[in-house]
């Protein structure tokens, strides 16, 4: 069984005392497939080493996460931009809106994000969404950009149906993960009723955490509760969950 997370913070500095021993773990458990979603310039050494360390299972993102759009945002896009220019990267993000965290930047974040759609566009790169909420600011930018080279991953869904739908039709994937196993996190509610060729898995760790380990530091092996409450939801075997949503991570990323 192949597992691909979608989305793992693994250069994280929740990792630091045991980082290997938590990556060994969720490769031995199949969970081989680990794509890096990147927060700002200041990640990136960090990102470089883990692919060295794991460079058959390590597949890194360039962008600039929404909550660190700051003042000092251009610099930051052209640390992307040059990063892209010199080697191979596999989406842009995490890119997106958030205006949980700081409503003030709104302005500076929709610029920054248009600009690592432009960007992905450029490299026909995937792009990996973070929303928090702001689905009708990101819709409203995403209904701009539209097309044949618009396509990515909405990151850690938490949306309706309707925007599941409408997520979908800017040939988005949902990213899903702990939230599916929260009591109150609502999208198991109608999950079964969007085709698994939508889907993708992730953890998001060290955020996160699914039901049991809610509340405290997620890791890559915990996608596995993932994938069991989906696999109740489509009434399938967790190993056909793991080989449809690895598809759907190749179709993506191209890899
Ligand atoms: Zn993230």
């Amino acid at each position: 069984m192949i597992i691909t997370d979608t989305h793992t913070h693994l250069y994280s500095e929740a990792f630091d005392e045991d980082r290997n021993s938590m990556i060994d773990r969720a490769i031995d458990n199949g969970v081989s497939r680990f794509f890096i979603p990147a927060i700002d310039s200041t990640y990136t050494e960090a990102m470089l080493q883990l692919e060295k360390d794991y460079p058959k299972n390590i597949f890194l993102m360039t962008g600039l996460h929404p909550t660190h759009v700051k003042d000092n945002y251009k610099e930051e896009l052209k640390h992307v931009e040059d990063l892209l220019t010199s080697r191979k990267f596999y989406a842009i993000g995490e890119t997106g809106i958030d205006l949980y965290w700081d409503k003030t930047t709104l302005g500076i974040q929709k610029i920054a994000f248009k600009h690592q759609i432009q960007l992905a566009k450029k490299y026909k790169l995937p792009i990996v969404i973070h929303c928090r909420d702001a689905f009708d600011e990101i819709f409203e930018v995403l209904e701009e950009e539209k097309g044949d080279g618009l396509f990515g991953i909405f990151h850690c869904f938490t949306g309706d149906f309707e925007q599941a739908h409408r997520a979908i039709s800017y040939n988005m994937k949902l990213g899903i993960g702990g939230v599916v196993t929260f009591k109150n996190g609502k999208i198991d509610q109608f999950l079964n009723q969007i085709d698994l060729k939508h889907i993708v898995l992730e953890t998001d760790s060290p955020y996160l955490a699914p039901v049991p380990y809610r509340g405290k530091r997620n890791e890559s092996v915990y996608i596995l509760e993932v994938l069991e409450k989906l696999s109740g939801i489509y009434n399938l075997p967790m190993e056909t969950i793991a080989e449809i949503t690895t598809e759907n991570s190749k179709a993506v990323f191209k890899i």
